[in-house]
């Protein structure tokens, strides 16, 4: 089955760089938004994944970079498709009150436009060929990673935001994870709950991934090959993302 990864945003908050955390991954006919930072919309339409294409987001916590672009994605998408079918969004709890209460501030009614299920850490959801499984991950709030699989041949993990967590089950192909800072800055990590280009390697390592990508990166590091080098230190077959990157995983 044909499987691709388009990196719509791959940054941490910065004002100036247009970069909040958005992945889109097709998996045959389905499409999925992993998190949904702001600007999304405008992302999906410029590399031709029409918004009424996507079939669920899967988010990983509230914290406004990885939030904020869902809620004019949802209104655009209602607004110019109205015969649309209802959008899939699975997240932590709170999902559902942020929502409701956005939409509520915004004098906007969804309808049934939105179909949100917030889910504990080892839940698993069926998604048309793809199986969501939760990962409980280690934030400054609740947050959830995702396991992704698509047969018994395919599994991508989206861990981010994190330190690292090393779970024995876990299997992944491709490994998107939290590189928001250099193991120069472990410090920070460990402070903010976020992992570095190093601990990301290494994980990619122990987990057999066979393609890691480095994502979340703070805007401080201007040159992300720096990052590469460091993670391939454990896992040579390391990428930094970079926004409208667009990958193929399977034909
Ligand atoms: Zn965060």
């Amino acid at each position: 089955m044909r499987i691709s990864l388009v990196f719509l945003g791959t940054g941490a908050p910065d004002a100036g760089l247009d970069d909040m955390p958005a992945t889109a991954l097709r998996v045959g006919s389905s499409l999925l938004l992993l998190d949904s930072g702001e600007g999304v919309q405008h992302k999906l339409v410029k590399v031709g994944l029409g918004l009424n294409k996507v079939d669920a987001v899967l988010l990983t916590h509230l914290h406004s970079d990885h939030v904020i672009g869902l809620v004019p994605l949802v209104q655009t998408r209602t607004l110019m498709f109205k015969s649309a079918k209802s959008l899939s969004v699975l997240g932590p709890p709170g999902v559902r009150r942020f929502l409701d209460e956005c939409f509520s501030s915004l004098h906007f009614d969804p309808g049934g436009a939105v179909e949100v299920q917030e889910l504990g850490g080892g839940e698993e959801v069926k998604l048309g060929e793809v199986v969501a499984r939760t990962e409980p991950l280690d934030h400054t709030v609740v947050t959830l990673g995702y396991s992704i699989s698509v047969g018994a041949g395919f599994s991508l993990c989206y861990l981010t935001d994190t330190r690292p967590v090393l779970r024995e089950d876990l299997r992944c192909s491709v490994l998107i994870h939290d590189s928001t800072f250099s193991w120069v800055d472990l410090d920070k990590a460990i402070e903010f709950k976020h992992s570095t280009a190093l601990e990301a390697g290494a994980l990619a390592s122990k987990l057999g991934a066979r393609l890691l990508f480095l994502y979340h990166v703070s805007s401080r590091y201007r040159d992300r090959e720096f990052l590469e080098s460091e993670a391939r230190r454990f896992h040579f077959n390391t990428y930094a993302a970079t926004k409208y990157m667009h990958v193929y995983l399977s034909t």
